[in-house]
């Protein structure tokens, strides 16, 4: 028996907020925390990994994937798609195990519809939005044009953070890292996440 049901957390923010590297951050020093691999149909930016940054697909296959219902969520991020295999996180919550999923805002309504209680939605912004345009700028995998399009999107974003369920400004990553930690702990223990079989004393 488990003796909870596997938490979901969420992780939204503007692109630039610096959150993959929180992310991967966050399931390297946060025990038992697997990162959610989302299918994309991007193409892999300098470093990035099939199968460990993401499974990049073609549109064809994402399309087909799609129509199968193999997808929890999915968006069209400028202009790619992204989407979140469904069996990885169904195991999960069944097993106990907790996932974290860096998805954008359209996706984290999505699971939060789909997957209700077993959803923890965390929103990250860095501390100003010039902070945002320099790491963005500091990145330099984008041109000038996509630059302007990510700054844009970021500030109809973080109009969303009211939705989620905490919000981390991330000035420090160290700091940052420590909440998301902070929000693991204290999620696990919530007395509402326990089987109903579940008697410790026995
Ligand atoms: P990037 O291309 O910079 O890795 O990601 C662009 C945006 O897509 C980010 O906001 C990221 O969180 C989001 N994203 C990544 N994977 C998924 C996914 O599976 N579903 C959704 N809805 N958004 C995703």
């Amino acid at each position: 028996m488990r003796p909870r049901r596997g938490i979901l957390f969420v992780l939204s923010a503007p692109s630039g907020a610096g959150k993959t590297t929180l992310a991967r951050e966050a399931v390297n020093k946060i025990p038992a925390l697997e990162l959610s691999i989302s299918l994309t149909t991007r193409a892999p930016r300098k470093g990035e990994v099939d199968g460990v940054d993401y499974y990049f697909v073609s549109e064809a296959e994402f399309k087909q994937r799609l129509a199968r219902g193999e997808l929890a969520e999915h968006a069209n991020v400028f202009g790619a798609w992204y989407g979140t295999l469904r069996l990885p996180l169904e195991r999960a919550i069944a097993e106990g195990r907790d996932m974290l999923l860096d998805i954008d805002v359209q996706g984290a309504r999505q699971i939060s519809a789909l997957y209700g209680p077993d959803v923890v939605r965390i929103f990250v912004i860095p501390p100003t939005f010039a902070d945002l345009e320099i790491r963005l700028r500091q990145r330099a995998t984008e041109d000038e044009v996509r630059i302007q399009e990510r700054l844009a999107r970021a500030r109809a974003e973080y109009q969303a953070y009211p939705e989620y369920d905490y919000l981390i400004i991330n000035s420090e990553r160290t700091e940052a890292v420590k909440k998301l930690w902070a929000v693991a702990v204290a999620e696990r223990l919530k007395v509402s996440r326990l089987s109903r079989d579940f008697a410790p004393w026995n």
